[in-house]
């Protein structure tokens, strides 16, 4: 992991100085306002970030920073990169052991957990056969290649080893990505980033992934959900938020239709084929690594199963676009059963 702990050494201030800075506070030199900055092109997606600051010149550098750890995420964790650390593990870590950076060790392991939460629907593995996909050229796998490719999906097949910090493939024909996990994950330390230079108010957004962190004083951050068969600027309902991520996977992603199905970018780790059993589904939780790693699961498991795991797991919230268009909702977003009606009580 590249935390770039940063030290300022700030000249002790001559009279003269001090008049100096006075001056320009007076002047309304450095002004306290909302600073944004969209960007796209890492990790193949759009980068968002606001946050409120003091200083405009001090934030435009928080900005910088920001995106500087998620290009190096982008190097050492995106397959389409040869070079980068996780196409080699892909490349060698079925011939033995293999020693990784910490950083890609405990998000490892950290996946591997995700995958027993939700019962082997997210598993990194899945890219075993995902790789034959390519959306963008509309291309898929025969059956015959699927059934080839489907023993190499299992998450048990990534054997960590924390004393020796390594990983091994324990058979030939296992790639693992990280694309369900690197932008949630980009979007954390992108706020640990953030925090360590103490901003109080702030939104980092990749795609679908996104963390706040504080409120826009007084009031929550409000994210609209996409409505899955409108355009992306139709919102099925908008959810206030207050020092949370959300994440939303949606078919309508990566995606091309073929025959009356439509063939996109999560696959089902038990069949190796594109997972529809959904529409769309928005997690809410604390960190967004964590609501990336489990909004794929209802795609998976279906909306009911998924349901009960995000209800089970307690600290994540969850809204699921059926495929008849429906929204269900978890128990903590459900309005509270109407009981006897409701008196007004004096103030
Ligand atoms: P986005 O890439 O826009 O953030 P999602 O969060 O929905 O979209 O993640 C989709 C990505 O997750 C796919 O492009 C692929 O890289 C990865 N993926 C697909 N199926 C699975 C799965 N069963 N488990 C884990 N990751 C998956
Ligand atoms: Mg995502």
């Amino acid at each position: 992991m590249v935390s770039r702990a940063e030290q300022r050494a700030w000249p002790r201030p001559t009279a003269l100085c001090a008049a100096a800075l006075v001056l320009l506070c007076a002047s309304g030199a450095a002004r306290a306002d909302w600073v944004t900055r969209i960007t796209d092109g890492i990790m193949g997606t759009r980068i968002t970030v606001e946050l409120w600051a003091d200083d405009p010149q001090e934030a435009e550098s928080a900005i910088d920073a920001v995106l500087d750890e998620m290009r190096h995420i982008d190097e050492s964790m995106s397959t389409y990169k040869p070079t980068s650390e996780v196409s080699q593990v892909n490349a060698h870590a079925a011939d033995g052991p293999m020693p990784i950076s910490e950083e890609l060790f405990d998000l490892l392991e950290t996946a591997r957990q995700y995958s027993e939460l939700t019962e082997g629907a997210f598993d990194i593995t899945y890219a075993s056969v995902g790789y034959l996909y390519d959306f963008r050229k509309r291309q898929r796998p025969s059956d015959s290649a699927i059934a080839a490719a489907l023993p190499a999906v299992n998450y048990e097949h990534v054997l960590l080893d924390r004393d020796h910090h390594t990983v091994q493939f324990s058979r030939k024909g296992v790639r693992i990505d990280l694309g369900g996990i690197a932008k949630g994950y980009a979007v954390d330390r992108g706020i640990d980033i953030l925090k360590a230079r103490g901003v109080t108010r702030a939104y980092v957004g990749a795609g679908g992934d996104s963390r706040i962190i504080g409120d826009r004083f007084g009031k929550p951050w409000v994210v609209g959900i996409r409505d899955p068969s409108k355009g992306p600027d139709d919102v099925i309902t908008r959810v206030p938020l207050v020092d949370a991520a959300i994440s939303t996977s949606g078919d309508y992603e990566r995606f091309f239709d073929e025959g009356g199905q439509r063939y996109h970018h999560i696959i089902d780790p038990h069949t190796g084929h594109s997972a529809s059993k959904v529409r769309s589904a928005t997690v809410i939780g604390p960190y967004a690594t964590r609501t990336d790693g489990l909004s794929k699961t209802a795609f998976v498991l279906g909306p009911e199963k998924a349901m009960e795991i995000y209800d089970r797991i307690g600290d994540v919230d969850a809204i699921i676009v059926k495929l008849d268009g429906t929204v269900l909702y978890s128990k903590g977003m459900r309005p509270a059963p109407k009981s006897a009606p409701a008196r007004s009580e004096p103030r």
